[in-house]
């Protein structure tokens, strides 16, 4: 016997709510995600395993609250002069967009997104009673820097969301406009950049802009350049005050041992961790170029997956691919799908299916 969610005394402000819900099946070729779909290169996995292990002598202690090694390590992977005071990190980047929102967010505040886009970042407003505010992009899904400071001006927010490059639409964001919403704003601007890796070699981010402005935030992710979805670490570059604002609002201990002497041991293996970055950019590349050849309509992507449009019914789309095999993505875009790059196996799988039903 199930009870219906309205007979529980829930807040007021989650009924109705949906949760989060990418369908997770298991199929031959799964690009629905954005996951990297290459596994880890088997010696990093066992080195990874025996400093899990290893840390596993000492279990019966709570772990490094500071998670110290961790933040070195990562302060070390983006550079830029960032030191471990700049970082803070929690379980996916996900769990420290919810740290930021509970230490400058909740009841009463608001913040700015730009929809499209993550789907997260509107949930863990809601579920920080945190006010979501909608502001319009450009065409073709860009956001100038004078869009984003009229949404600024006009809606007054406590924290700017960015996505950058953009899910789910690939678009690249230019430094220029964070620069104008930073100065605009007297929040908090958050920087979502969880696939900063896949963007062309050279691209500026938005780390270069951290020194002197010190509400300005950066989150990446070890779950998609790195492989590590399954682990669960997101981590953030900042002001040194900001993580210790984080540090009012985590719960003692939340990144376990095994999960930090997992991510020492894997950003040790830096670049073979990344050695699938430019393989995976070639099958968005390939996936980019082919579905242009069969006449959709392809957004600019600087991450690793594509959205496309031009396709009549995308739930049918969506449901033949399936029935084959293959599982991509349905955002409630009219018109659109999104296809995460594969393996070159998948991608072929997936762009051979793709012309397939395009000839029907
Ligand atoms: C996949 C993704 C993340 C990653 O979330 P984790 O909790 O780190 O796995 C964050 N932001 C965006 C925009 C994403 O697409």
């Amino acid at each position: 016997m199930t009870t219906p969610l309205d007979a529980l005394p829930l807040r007021d402000d989650l009924r109705g709510r949906q949760p989060y819900g990418a369908p997770q099946l298991h199929v031959p070729v799964e690009l629905n995600v954005n996951e990297n779909t290459h596994p880890i290169p088997e010696d990093v996995a066992r080195d990874i395993i025996e400093r899990i292990a290893a840390s596993l002598l000492t279990i019966n202690r709570y772990p490094d609250r500071e998670f110290t090694e961790l933040r070195q390590a990562l302060a070390r992977y983006l550079g830029h002069g960032l030191t471990e005071a700049n970082i803070w990190a929690a379980n996916g980047s996900n769990e420290v967009l919810q740290h930021i929102l509970q230490a400058f967010g909740g009841p009463g505040r608001r913040v700015l997104g730009f929809p499209p886009t993550y789907s997260m970042h509107s949930i863990i407003a809601s579920s920080t009673g945190t006010e979501w505010v909608e502001g319009e992009r450009d065409p073709g899904y860009q956001i100038s820097p004078e869009t984003a400071v009229r949404w600024i001006e006009q809606t007054d927010p406590d924290l700017v969301f960015f996505c950058a490059p953009n899910n789910p639409t690939g678009t690249p964001l230019p430094l220029e406009t964070i620069e104008a919403a930073y100065e605009a704003a007297r929040g908090v601007v958050v920087v979502d950049e969880a696939y900063e890796e896949f963007a062309p070699a050279g691209t500026p981010n938005a780390l270069s802009l951290l020194p002197g402005r010190q509400r300005l935030l950066v989150s990446r992710t070890m779950s998609k350049a790195f492989a590590f979805a399954g682990a669960r670490l997101g981590y953030l570059a900042a002001d040194p005050a900001v993580a210790d604002a984080l540090r009012l609002v985590r719960l003692p201990y939340h990144l376990s041992a095994l999960t930090q002497a997992a991510a020492v041991a894997a950003l040790d293996h830096t670049p073979e961790m990344l050695a699938m970055v430019d393989d995976i950019k070639r099958q968005r590349d390939r996936i980019v170029e082919r579905l242009g050849e069969l006449g959709y309509e392809v957004w600019p992507t600087a991450s690793n997956f594509v959205l496309f449009g031009g396709v009549d019914d995308p739930e049918a789309l969506f449901e033949w691919l399936l029935a084959r095999g293959i599982i991509i993505r349905n955002l409630g875009i009219p018109n659109h799908l999104r296809v995460s790059a594969g393996t070159e196996a998948e991608t072929t799988a997936f762009l051979d299916a793709m012309a397939e039903y395009t000839a029907r």
